[in-house]
């Protein structure tokens, strides 16, 4: 048994050449052949199965602890073969702070499917366990950290309450990795990533894992990953194994990073609140301790609208890249309420917290002071466009107030230093 930061380099091998290759070859092969038409080999058509995308498989269920792991052409079509696995009728409780992409599989597709969803709030245990104890619920569906606030969901407890009613629980671990925790280890029946983020870890690739450490599971989640066919290519399989090599290195720097940025956002006369479970003042902090190996590299902050222009600020960073997605080796920023959470309406989003001022950060492995002064500099961007005319102020960067922000087809275009 070897440890894992041996695991994320190796793997399992799945010795099917004999080259000596030190890296799994990628098999650009839809069909294999038999040996003979009596033979049943065990590769024969690359959606039921590919070496390479196996050798991802083996190993994602090698790090998350469970008996098989599947691999999907992006994070939204493991969640659909997840929920695939119900019948009409069946209820799912799901968490109230979901991703935006699974809220809207689970309300526009799902439910025209005739699955019936109760949405809760996952911080408040007694309202979960009012939720799962309604007629057919079958499964409670969240994730390890909500987004963009950074709320900390307690998978002990809340698999057990699932467990409790007679239902699975599934969890969306993207935000943390396997790194940071092992959500089957504290219950979990399936545990779901978007290996576009941390997994994969380079904004190169779009792939998505499911891992469930019970074999009548991974026999409806096998079917789903054959039947409905969203299967990861080869050459896709094999960029999320190379990323998985340095998860472990990129989180402990990513982590590192945002744990400084955190505290240094704190102590800035603009800032009103910093979302950070590494903070020992955030309410998540003690849980987190408890249940995570790390804090990860994700933070939201908000800033005082009275003072700061949230819009100046996210077009006048230079290093942090203007963009959704997370995870990967580059620090991204966005506006929640503009961009990744634009399409809930206004009421609904400050319901649950996500204000106009509101920032969210993904800290890649840059070296933190070239980060932390791009953050002062825009912070400072920001607090002089508030409510004056500020091109000039800002070294020849337009103030681009104005500039429409769309979703996620059209990222704004900011001009990077360098
Ligand atoms: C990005 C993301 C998804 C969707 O994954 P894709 O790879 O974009 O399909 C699901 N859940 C979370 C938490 C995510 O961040």
């Amino acid at each position: 048994m070897s440890y894992f930061a041996t695991q994320l380099v190796h793997g399992i091998p799945v010795n099917d050449n004999n080259t000596g290759a030190v890296n799994p070859p990628i098999y650009n092969s839809s069909t294999f052949a038999f040996e003979s038409v009596e033979s049943m080999p065990h590769w024969d058509y690359a959606r039921s199965g590919n070496p390479t995308r196996e050798f991802l498989e083996r190993q994602v269920a090698q790090l998350e602890h469970g008996v098989r792991g599947f691999a999907f052409a992006s994070g939204l079509a493991a969640i659909h073969a997840a929920l695939s696995i119900f019948k009409p009728g069946e209820r799912i409780v799901v968490g109230d702070n979901i991703y935006g992409g699974t809220y809207s599989q689970v309300n526009e597709f799902f439910r025209r499917w005739g699955l019936q969803f109760t949405v809760v709030n996952t911080q408040d245990l007694d309202a979960v366990r009012e939720a799962l104890a309604q007629p057919d619920a079958k499964a409670l569906y969240f994730e390890t950290l909500t987004n963009p606030l950074l709320k900390v969901n307690d998978v002990e407890a809340l698999s057990r309450l699932a467990h409790e009613a007679g239902a699975i629980s599934i969890v969306d671990n993207t935000f943390v990795s396997p790194y940071l925790q092992n959500p089957l280890d504290l219950g979990a029946d399936i545990v779901l990533h978007s290996a576009t983020k941390y997994l994969a870890g380079h904004s190169d690739v779009i792939a998505g894992v499911a891992v469930t450490g019970r074999e009548d599971l991974a026999n409806r989640l096998y079917y789903a990953q054959n039947r409905l066919g969203g299967v990861l290519p080869p050459q896709e399989s094999d960029a999320v194994r190379r990323g998985i090599q340095t998860l472990a290195l990129r989180i402990d720097r990513q982590q590192d990073n945002a744990q400084k940025i955190a505290e240094h956002l704190q102590s800035h006369p603009g800032v009103t609140a910093v979302h950070y479970p590494g903070l020992a003042s955030d309410p998540g902090h003690e849980l987190a301790s408890r249940e995570l190996h790390g804090f990860g590299g994700v933070l939201s902050f908000e800033v005082d609208e009275s003072l700061i222009d949230p819009v100046v600020v996210l077009n006048a960073f230079r290093l942090f890249r203007l963009a959704v997605s997370l995870g990967a080796v580059e620090s991204l920023a966005e506006l929640p309420s503009r961009m990744t959470h634009f399409e809930l309406p206004r009421a609904e989003r400050l319901k649950v917290g996500i204000t106009d001022g509101l920032i969210r950060l993904s800290i890649g492995i840059e070296d933190v002071r070239d980060l932390i002064a791009d953050l002062d500099r825009a912070l400072a961007a920001g607090a002089a466009g508030r409510g004056e005319d500020v091109a000039g102020e800002l070294e020849g960067l337009p103030a681009k107030l104005g500039v429409p922000i769309v979703g996620d087809a059209e990222p704004v275009r900011v001009p990077v230093a360098g």
